[in-house]
């Protein structure tokens, strides 16, 4: 159920490298237990809107407010303890840590302290979740891609985030892995998160976004209903080059 509050609140925002406007001035609102996709032709800036709002890149100008509290100037690590979790293109786990222990420590930093059992309970709770059981003792090294991925969710749900940020969780995943990360987002919908995710595959855009925000240029382009945004078509055009 999606409520009425704001969870996220992007104002204005814009981000400069150098010369390059990579973000113009954008706007948006996330409400509780909504799920916003992200998408864009490549180069429009939602990478970068997801780098911004963890806190990766320091923005330029506006404002980024999550549960109400401003965390534009927030280095990274303090917006995670405001709870901004986020996941990478790229997965990044601690390559010297088993599955376990990477996931122990993402539940070890989210929320307030507890008994090493608990927290290793809850690990193994979002490892059973994520469909890695039996990986528990297993190093990144030692997983393939779609399990790297899966690793990084469940790394990502163990800091009980307020706002999930995912980027491209479905890339380089075959047609079953596809459907297998669709359902395990909607697993994490029915949970009552809150999910702002870039994706390609406009599939599981249209099936998993309660609206479907467009950037193009480093602005918010559209922004509304997957189906009617996905078919309008200044949309289309933008996809197709003009
Ligand atoms: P998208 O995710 O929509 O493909 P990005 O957010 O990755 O787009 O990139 C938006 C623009 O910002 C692009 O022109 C890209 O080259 C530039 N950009 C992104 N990250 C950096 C960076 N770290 N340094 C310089 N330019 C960057």
């Amino acid at each position: 159920p999606i409520k009425d509050r704001n969870i996220l609140e992007v104002r204005a925002v814009t981000k400069r490298f150098g010369g390059l406007q990579a973000l113009a001035g954008v706007d948006l609102d996330v409400r509780e237990g909504e799920i916003v996709g992200l998408v864009g032709p490549n180069g429009s800036g939602k990478t970068t809107l997801i780098n911004v709002i963890s806190g990766h890149y320091p923005l330029t100008t506006g404002t980024i407010a999550v549960d109400g509290v401003q965390i534009g100037a927030l280095p990274a690590h303090d917006i995670a303890r405001r709870g901004v979790a986020r996941t990478y293109q790229i997965p990044r786990p601690f390559t010297n840590m088993t599955v376990l222990e990477n996931v122990v420590a993402a539940a070890a930093f989210g929320g307030p302290s507890r008994s090493s059992k608990e927290i290793r309970d809850e690990a193994l709770h979002w490892i059973g979740f994520t469909g890695l059981s039996g990986k528990e003792e297993v190093l990144p090294a030692g997983l393939n891609l779609h399990e790297r991925k899966f690793l990084e969710l469940a790394r990502a749900l163990a800091a009980k985030p307020k706002l999930l940020l995912l980027d491209e969780v479905l890339s380089g995943l075959n047609p079953t892995e596809v459907d297998n990360a669709i359902q395990l987002v909607r697993a994490i919908r029915a949970q009552g998160a809150t999910i702002v995710f870039v994706e390609h595959l406009m599939r599981a855009v249209v099936e998993l976004s309660d609206r479907v925000a467009v950037l193009n240029e480093g602005r918010l382009f559209a922004l509304g209903a997957p189906r009617e945004v996905m078919r309008d078509p200044r949309v289309v055009s933008i996809y197709l080059g003009k």
